[in-house]
């Protein structure tokens, strides 16, 4: 892909559905607890479920995993199933839109069977209606039949292990989120913890990462190992093809500039998102969907994959009225903000912002409802 000027682009958020991408993360993924850098505390956590589990022969709590995409919640559901020696099934929200289909998987399961649900927010009602029998009873009722003659019909299910990964937990109704035994929120990592990473990552992939080399990737991460590891390999590419092969500070920045990341780690989605609020649209406040029809992406995507970082790193806010950009988000466009923008304030930068939105708990359901479109 390229752009106007002809320079290469990538896409930024690849969809990890596509093989290529699937089969170098699954190399890349650590096998087991103690090889996974990073979220200590629920680490030590799930460690403590599992080994309680196998102590008394029985299967653990159901897990729930909230958190960013790419900050590990299908490796550790692996890791889950691995820890417990027990056999993994993996499907997803949006791919079960009928009871029947979760019927269907739930009757297969073989006991102790650990069982992924990704995106279980996106999950059709029945079916969800269907889950909390089957994760506290190990039941389903398969209804028979039609109108006042249906028929429930009660089929026990081995035991098993549910484990559910959100990207946004204050979405999950409820009912739902308390049948979990357990929820671990997973965290965005600090550049000490993605070095690490890229250097796991470097020495199974056979490349040659120098120290400062491994930084400079990490400094650009957006916290977010799986970004870590995409731009490992693009720099990667630019080493062999442009210089020794070895990714040295200079040849990641190099590399790094040609595939539109820039210094603090924003692609092009996350600056399209800004330019369209500070260019477009004055600075806000602007809707989710009208900033998503401006940089042509999905709402789900702008806020699930874009916005994250953009709030994190205090460029952005969400206000009652809709997204705004703040002074910092100006300046990174190198633009001067306009008087009264959020954190405009003299000495006031980029975290003083993301700490004024913290007023704003954005996992509570009521507060998300108000503070989107
Ligand atoms: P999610 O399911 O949350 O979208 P994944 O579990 O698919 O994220 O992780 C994406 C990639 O990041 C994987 O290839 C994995 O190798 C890497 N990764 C994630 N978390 C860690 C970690 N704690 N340590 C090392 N690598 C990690």
């Amino acid at each position: 892909m390229s752009d106007e000027l002809g320079r290469t682009m990538v896409d930024a958020h690849p969809d990890p559905a596509d093989p290529d991408e699937r089969i170098v993360e699954a190399a890349l993924r650590p096998k087991q607890l103690s090889e996974l850098v990073g979220q200590e505390r629920v680490r030590e956590q799930l460690s403590l479920i599992l080994d309680g589990a196998k102590r008394r022969g029985r299967v653990p709590d159901h897990v729930l995993l909230s958190g960013s995409p790419g900050l590990g919640k299908t490796t550790l559901a692996m890791i889950i199933a691995a820890e417990l020696n027990a056999p993994l099934r993996i499907s997803s929200g949006p791919a079960i839109q009928h009871a029947g289909d979760l019927a269907a998987l739930l009757t297969q399961l073989s006991e102790g069977e650990v069982l992924f649900l990704d995106e279980i927010h996106r999950m059709s009602r029945p079916a969800e209606e269907m889950l909390y029998l089957a994760m506290e009873d190990f039941r389903v009722d398969v209804i028979v039949g039609k109108g006042p003659g249906a028929t429930a019909i009660p089929l026990d299910l081995a035991p098993f292990t549910l484990v559910g990964a959100t990207t946004r937990a204050g979405l999950l109704p409820g009912p739902l989120r308390d049948r979990f035994g357990f929820t671990g929120h997973l965290e965005f990592y600090s550049a000490a913890e993605l070095e690490r990473i890229l250097v796991r990552s470097a020495g199974l992939l056979d490349v040659h990462l120098t120290v400062e080399g491994a930084a400079e990737i990490a400094g650009r991460s957006r916290g977010t190992p799986r970004i870590a590891n995409r731009l490992l390999r693009r720099v990667r590419d630019f080493a062999e093809v442009k210089a020794d092969g070895i990714v040295t500070k200079q040849v990641a920045s190099a590399a790094l500039a040609v595939y539109e990341v820039d210094a603090q780690g924003l692609d092009r989605l996350d600056r399209g998102v800004l330019e369209a609020l500070v260019k477009r649209f004055g600075g806000g406040p602007v809707g989710l969907t009208t900033i998503a029809i401006a940089v042509g992406e999905e709402p789900e995507t702008v806020e699930e994959v874009a916005e994250p970082f953009l709030f994190r790193a205090g460029l952005i806010a969400r206000t009652p009225r809709g997204r705004i950009a703040t002074a910092a988000g100006w300046r990174h466009l190198g633009l001067t903000p306009p008087v009264g923008s959020l954190g405009a304030v003299a000495g006031q930068q980029g975290p003083v912002a993301a700490a004024s939105i913290s007023l704003f708990d954005v996992d509570d359901p009521d507060v998300e409802q108000a503070l989107s479109d």
